[in-house]
């Protein structure tokens, strides 16, 4: 993808190292920017996520939090430990699966989802929905609203303890992870289906019409 001189006439080398009669197609071809398909976005961003959450879900794939394992590169004579165990320091992978205090969270938010075997690592499971053909089903949309859910409200409560002092414990943060759901699909229009229906009994909630709504 340059220009060469043969035989005295400027040639257009391609990508796959052909000599062509420079023209600007060509050139577009080779020159266009070739970035892969990101196969997450449809994971983070769809019309029913909520944008804090799925802001923190971008900043936790792109690997981009400010976690400790970042700042011990930068401040390495610190001591550092996870500020929801008190055990290692903290990082992407300890916060949001592999500490203690987020296991019990996870333990109970996954009560309310039909996911067995979810894996115990947010990118595997990343990974999955990224794959998952159920998209647009009810199940599809509500593993993706739990996991920003949870990593938003682990994190929440990761910085409420570093910067406010506050501390709440698992079942507290647990219910507020729940209460968000719910919320959220009272706002889902839908059509009865058995999966509507399992969504109906898991999220103790009923149909008003075509809407989602919290049993009382
Ligand atoms: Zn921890």
């Amino acid at each position: 993808m340059f220009m060469k001189i043969k035989h005295g006439v400027f040639k257009w080398v391609t990508n796959k190292g052909t000599h062509v009669s420079y023209s600007t197609h060509q050139a577009w071809e080779d020159l266009k920017p070739n970035y892969p398909i990101i196969p997450w976005h449809h994971v983070i961003w769809f019309p029913q996520a909520n944008p804090k959450h799925a802001f923190i879900m971008w900043l936790v794939i792109k690997e981009r939090l400010t976690t400790q394992d970042k700042l011990k590169q930068w401040y390495p004579n610190k001591s550092y430990s996870c500020d929801l165990c008190g055990t290692i320091e903290d990082s992407i992978r300890h916060l949001f699966f592999e500490c203690n205090y987020s296991k019990q969270v996870w333990k109970e938010v996954k009560r309310y989802l039909i996911w067995r075997g979810l894996p115990n690592n947010v990118f595997s499971i990343v990974d999955l929905l990224a794959k998952s053909t159920q998209r647009n089903k009810i199940w599809g949309v509500i593993n993706r609203i739990t996991l920003a859910a949870t990593v938003y409200h682990i994190w929440q409560e990761r910085n409420s303890r570093i910067f406010k002092g506050r501390k709440r414990g698992e079942m507290e943060i647990a219910n507020c992870i729940i209460a968000d759901i719910q919320l959220k699909l009272t706002t889902f229009v839908v059509k009865f289906s058995s999966g509507i229906q399992l969504a109906l009994m898991k999220w103790s909630m009923e149909l008003d019409g075509n809407r989602l709504k919290i049993r009382n």
